[in-house]
């Protein structure tokens, strides 16, 4: 890599924070950006150990960076080091997205608004009116949950191993949002009706991502049929088991690359104050999805 001539006294630092980040594909993605917009920023990624977290955010105030990300594990840990947080990072009880403004951390979430978008750029259509299935109840279920039901989803049913898990987060939808989440036991029978009455089904969890790439999070009994959108948040491998068979029953299938690439293009312009426009948006996503 040869940085000479991009880094410069002015450079401002952006970064990531997590454990593992060795896979990541944000340093790709920011300084991509950067040079195409010409924003003099520049992306590391920093390994951080759990033990070395409020450290580590001290570390990257001390030393002035602009902002950074938040990956596994340290979402919601995060919250208690930063100065204040968005009321939905709040909500969705997840900060992936952290400025720094005059000497104080603000947190955000950007993975909701990059599932919002990528589902809408991916499919043309919304949440507004619509039954929605969710599967899983960590992380990801909760801060999708909170955006979708924002954004006026009609129904969210949320199914998940361990029901307790989707129950709250159902609870705190309908305290916090509007009343139109329920949670179910993914192995109840009536669990299967209500899929397949369903217009979107999310899959939130792990189960198919690499490299147990073989297994679905949901049933073999389960019936899809071809007016539903099914999407997975997994983006490792592009086409996961439970979409291959999606697919196969003639549903339109997503996959949750366009949500990594949104919620980076949002930070981005969380950091930076700029608004990314049309067509290099999608000029761009299309660069984005090939390196892949
Ligand atoms: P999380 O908080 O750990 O939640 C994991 C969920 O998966 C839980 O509902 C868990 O059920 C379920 N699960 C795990 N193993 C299972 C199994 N063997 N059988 C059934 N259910 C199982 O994780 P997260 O942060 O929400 O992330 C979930 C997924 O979203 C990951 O694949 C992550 O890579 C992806 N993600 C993608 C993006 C993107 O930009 N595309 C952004 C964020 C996250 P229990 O509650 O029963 O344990």
């Amino acid at each position: 890599m040869n940085l000479n001539g991009t880094i410069s006294g002015k450079t401002r630092l952006l970064g990531l924070i997590g454990n593992p980040v060795e896979h990541t594909v944000s340093p790709q993605l920011h300084n991509t950006l950067a040079s195409a917009t010409n924003i003099d920023v520049a992306y590391v990624p920093f390994h951080v150990e759990k033990e070395k977290l409020e450290a580590a955010v001290k570390g990257l105030m001390a030393v002035n960076v602009l902002g950074f990300n938040v990956t596994v594990p340290y979402k919601k840990d995060i919250i208690k080091y930063l100065d204040e947080c968005s009321k939905e990072a709040l909500l969705m009880g997840s900060v992936n997205t952290v400025k720094n403004i005059d000497g104080r951390f603000y947190g955000y979430n950007t993975d909701a608004e990059g599932f919002s978008k990528s589902f809408k750029h991916e499919t043309g259509t919304g949440f507004k009116g619509k039954q929605v299935f969710i599967i899983g109840a960590g992380g990801a279920a909760r801060a999708i949950s909170v955006k979708i039901a924002k954004e006026g989803a009609g129904k969210i049913y949320i199914a998940n191993r361990t029901p307790s898990k989707a129950l709250e987060i159902a609870d705190m939808v309908n305290e916090n949002v509007s009343s139109v989440a329920e949670h179910l036991d993914i192995s109840d029978a009536r669990t299967s009706k209500v899929f397949s009455s369903s217009g979107i089904i999310i899959n939130t969890t792990t189960v198919g991502m690499y490299p147990n790439m073989d297994v679905s999070p949901i049933e073999a009994s389960f019936v899809f049929s071809k007016e539903q959108i099914v999407y997975d948040v997994i983006y490792n491998p592009k086409k996961t088991r439970l979409l291959t068979i999606a697919e196969e029953k003639g549903c339109t299938v997503v996959n949750g690359i366009g949500m990594l690439f949104y919620q980076g293009v949002s930070a981005f312009e969380i950091w930076t104050g700029i608004k990314l426009q049309e067509p290099f948006l999608s000029d761009f996503y299309n660069s984005f999805k090939k390196v892949l």
